[in-house]
């Protein structure tokens, strides 16, 4: 049995039965004998099931936010947002699944054809920080390209995934295609790695953890898209709006309480425009609405656990620019933290997970480059400035797989979300976010 606790309160919500080896053979199984019809099932018939899933979720929406609000600590507002993206996932990869189509290839003495073909089974595992929003990114391509599924949702967050697959029976999926089960990732998730049954691992979580996916996958050859951690940075040049790169930054690396793999908490600032901005960027951040994550208004709610909270605080190793307040009581509350820093300070250089940003000055274009690519990551990240020319030669020069120019924005169904470097490989959303579900078959045909 695992306890699952809500972060803000410290209440117990749930007691959960975690699945063993055996029970995650059973759910391999399972799967693998419902593959052969699901993948016979037409696209069209299966782009329908999917949209009535998406149709469900929608109708269920205010349910599910609550869900994952009370599990993760998350402010309801996000979570609403969350799970509307999940059914507009469900949608997109509804009206995609009929465009998934090969080629024909013009070649001496017969015709060439390409098909994309299903995986099999493909084993799912997930983090807890969006637990069932970045389960959609690979639930939808998945199904939509015919794979029957095994997701893994993370230890603490598992009541969202569950609630789902009730949703999928209801929506008329096929028992078998979608099983959820919920355990520890040192037992069902490495079980899937293993299993030769598995054709793939699609992972979010962890650089940590994505290493030993890939070094466990190697002994199947299986197909595996990694999803990690993210150090990314938010460059501000001193030609930008600055009121608006100021009060945009918060949300950049505060938002799900920091522990999102997309937070700029890098924040670099070009020298001449660093006191001005500090000065926003303290403003903006005072007015962040921390509190009660069932209220509408919150704006950041607490750390999923204390265990998380305590290593948060480890970064913050002097005295912050500027530490923001947390309710009083129960709840692992963490504060927001604005860090000045050197490119070479710990904060500056390890994913935080929380609330915790570094404030970094840069002399010049070539040195902010310099300093955004001086990592080891390279998932995401934000360019301020009015210079549309610089702007554009920045994004290119920029080793990460997501960027954005004078937004915070980093995802969207319909455009391909990865990363770089240890961020992982392997693109998941949009038409891109297919290609990690299928297989390209090549058949050719003799006309002689
Ligand atoms: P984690 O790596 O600890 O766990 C992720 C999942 O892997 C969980 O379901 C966990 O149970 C499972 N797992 C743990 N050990 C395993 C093992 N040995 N074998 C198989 N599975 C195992 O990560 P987390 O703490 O849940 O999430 C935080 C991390 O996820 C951060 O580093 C964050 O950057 C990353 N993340 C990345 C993205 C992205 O899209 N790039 C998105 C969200 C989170």
């Amino acid at each position: 049995m695992s306890t699952i606790l809500n972060p803000a309160t410290e209440e117990v919500i749930a007691e959960i039965e975690a699945a063993g080896v055996e029970e995650t053979d059973a759910a391999v199984a399972r799967a693998k004998e419902a593959f052969p019809a699901w993948r016979a099932v037409s696209p069209a018939d299966r782009a329908r099931l999917l949209r009535r899933l998406a149709t469900l979720v929608e109708e269920n929406l205010e349910e599910l936010a609550r869900i994952e609000s009370r599990n993760v600590g998350k402010p309801i507002a996000g979570a609403r947002g969350e799970v509307g993206m999940v059914a507009q996932v469900f949608h997109y990869y509804a009206g995609a699944v009929d465009k998934n189509f090969g080629e024909t290839i013009p070649v001496a003495g017969g015709i060439d054809m390409t098909f994309r073909e299903p995986l099999g089974v493909v084993g799912l595992i997930v983090p807890w920080n969006f637990p069932l929003n970045i389960a959609s990114w690979k639930l939808g391509p998945a199904l939509a390209c015919g794979n029957t599924v095994v997701l893994k949702p993370a230890e603490l967050t598992p009541l969202s995934a569950l609630r789902l697959a009730e949703l999928a029976l209801e929506a008329g999926i096929p028992e078998g295609v979608l099983n959820v089960l919920p355990g520890k990732g040192s037992v069902v998730g490495q079980r899937l790695i293993e299993h030769p049954d598995v054709a793939k691992i699609g992972f979010t979580g962890s650089t940590e953890v994505g290493e030993s996916v890939m070094r466990g996958a190697a002994a199947t050859i299986k197909r595996v898209t990694l999803e990690l951690g993210g150090k990314s940075a938010n460059v501000v040049f001193a030609d930008a709006d600055l009121e608006k790169a100021a009060a945009a930054a918060p949300y950049a690396v505060f938002d799900n309480a920091g522990q999102d793999c997309c937070a700029r908490s890098r924040i670099l600032v070009e020298a001449s425009a660093y006191d001005r901005f500090a000065e926003l960027l303290v403003e903006a951040t005072r007015g962040l609405r921390v509190g009660d994550p069932e209220d509408d208004a919150t704006e950041m709610g607490p750390l999923v656990s204390a265990a998380h909270r305590e290593t948060v605080a480890s970064f913050v190793e002097a005295e912050p620019l500027y530490r923001g307040d947390t309710p009083d009581g129960k709840g692992f509350w963490y504060p927001a933290t604005l860090i000045e820093a050197r490119p070479e300070d710990r904060v500056a250089r390890e994913e935080v997970f929380g609330p915790v940003a570094a404030l970094i000055p840069f002399a010049d274009e070539a040195d902010a480059i310099r300093i955004a690519n001086d990592s080891e990551y390279g998932l995401s990240g934000s360019i301020w400035t009015e210079n549309g020319g610089r702007a554009l030669r920045v994004a290119r020069a920029i080793d990460t797989g997501v960027l954005s120019i004078n937004s915070n924005s980093s995802v969207r169904p319909s455009t391909p979300f990865g990363g770089f470097k240890r961020s992982g490989f392997g693109r998941e959303l949009g038409m891109h976010g297919l290609a990690g579900y299928s297989e390209v078959k090549n058949v050719f045909y003799s006309t002689e």
